[in-house]
C-alpha cells in the first residue's frame, strides 16, 4: 500500500452514536460524528485538507488558489487550516442562493484572510483560476476532491472499520453521506472495499449535472481504491458502481435549494438527535438516511455527518459586516 504524508489537524477517531428514537426493529440508525473533526471548524473538509496541505508544503507552496460557491465550506476550511499551516489562500467564488449561513461562511473566510476573486459563473472561474496559478499559486480542486484529498476518507473508512472491530457499532449495511464534489463518498467506498467490509456507500447527490457528479465520483473511487491497495481486479468501475450508489432522489431543484424532505429531516435531526443540518448538504443526506430506515432497506444504517458543529461566532470576530462587503462579493449572495 502506498503511504501519503499527512499534516495532522483533526482529532480522531470521531465518535459513533446510536440513535434509538429514529430506529425501528428492522432497521437501526447510527451516526458518525465528523462534525467533530476539529473544535475550531469541523466537518468533512478537515480530513481532506490533512493530505492536500501536506502535499502543498512538500512542494514548497506558499500560496493556494481554490474555487467554490460563495458560501463554500471547503473555501472556509482551506482558508482556516491553510492559514494555520502558513499558506496564503485565494479563492475564485461563484454566486450562491443567499442565506444567513452562506453569508456567515463567506464573512468568516474573509475574516481569516481569504483573498476572494468573485466571478459571475463557473465558466468565468476557469480563466481567473488559471491566472492565479500562473502567478504562482498552487491549485486545490473544487471541494478538495482530488485523489489526495479523498485519501482522508479512505483513512476515515479504515477508522470506522476499527470501530466496528472494537465493537463500538455493528458493521453497517449502508453508509449514507452527502455527495457534492464526490471526494468524501469516493474515499469511503474505496476504503470499505480495501477493508473488505460489507458496507455500501449511498452518496446523496446535492449537485448537478447528476451524470457528471456520478461519473466523477466513480472515477475518483476507482483511483482511490487503486492507491489504497485494492487489487486491480476489484478496483474496477464495475466494483465501484456496486460499492457506491448515487442517490439523486433528494436533490430537489438544485444545489443549495432547500427541499421539503430536507426540512423534515432537519426538524427530526434537531428534535431526536440535537444535531443541526444545513439545507445544501446534510438535510438532503439525512432525508435519504431516514428513507432507508423507513423503507427497512438495511438492517444497520450509518449516516455520516459532514457539517461542522463548531460555533461560528469566534470565526466571525473581526469579519466585515454584510453591508460592508465589496460590491463584487455582495453580488454573489444577493
Ligand atoms: C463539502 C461538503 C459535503 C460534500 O463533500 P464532497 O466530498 O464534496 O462530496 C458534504 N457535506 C458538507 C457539510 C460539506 O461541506
Amino acid at each position: 500500500m502506498q503511504r501519503t504524508d499527512r499534516l495532522p489537524i483533526g482529532r480522531y477517531p470521531t465518535p459513533v452514536v446510536h440513535v434509538a428514537p429514529l430506529s425501528n426493529p428492522q432497521s437501526d440508525l447510527w451516526i458518525k460524528r465528523d462534525d467533530l473533526t476539529h473544535e475550531v471548524y469541523g466537518g468533512n473538509k478537515v480530513r481532506k485538507l490533512e493530505h492536500i496541505l501536506a502535499g502543498a508544503l512538500r512542494h514548497g507552496a506558499r500560496r493556494l488558489v481554490t474555487l467554490g460557491a460563495a458560501g463554500s465550506h471547503h473555501v472556509l476550511a482551506t482558508t482556516c487550516f491553510g492559514g494555520r499551516a502558513g499558506l496564503a489562500v485565494e479563492a475564485v467564488l461563484v454566486p450562491q442562493a443567499p442565506s444567513p449561513h452562506v453569508m456567515d461562511v463567506l464573512r468568516a473566510a474573509l475574516a481569516l484572510g481569504l483573498r476572494a476573486f468573485p466571478v459571475g459563473s463557473w465558466a468565468a472561474a476557469a480563466p481567473v483560476v488559471a491566472a492565479r496559478v500562473a502567478a504562482g499559486a498552487r491549485f486545490v480542486t473544487v471541494g478538495g476532491s482530488s485523489v489526495a484529498g479523498s485519501t482522508g476518507y479512505v483513512e476515515a473508512a479504515r477508522e470506522l472499520a476499527a470501530q466496528v472491530r472494537a465493537g463500538e457499532l455493528p458493521e453497517p449495511d449502508v453508509c449514507v453521506v452527502a455527495l457534492g464534489s464526490g471526494g468524501t463518498a469516493a474515499g469511503l467506498a474505496a476504503g470499505f472495499e480495501a477493508e473488505g467490509m460489507r458496507t455500501r456507500v449511498v452518496g446523496v447527490c446535492v449537485a448537478t449535472p447528476r451524470w457528471l457528479v456520478r461519473a466523477t465520483s466513480l472515477l475518483l473511487a476507482r483511483a482511490c481504491a487503486g492507491r489504497a491497495g485494492v487489487p486491480p481486479s476489484r478496483a474496477t468501475l464495475g466494483a465501484m458502481r456496486s460499492r457506491l450508489r448515487v442517490d439523486t432522489r433528494f436533490l430537489g431543484a438544485g444545489y443549495g435549494l432547500a427541499t421539503d424532505a430536507g426540512d423534515e429531516a432537519t426538524r427530526l435531526a434537531r428534535d431526536a438527535v440535537g444535531l443541526s443540518l444545513d439545507p445544501t448538504y446534510t438535510a438532503k443526506a439525512f432525508a435519504s438516511a431516514l428513507w432507508h430506515l423507513r423503507a427497512r432497506q438495511a438492517r444497520h444504517v450509518l449516516y455520516w455527518h459532514t457539517l461542522s458543529s463548531a460555533p461560528m461566532e469566534p470565526l466571525l470576530e473581526g469579519a466585515p459586516p454584510p453591508g460592508a462587503l465589496p460590491p463584487g462579493l455582495r453580488r454573489l449572495v444577493s
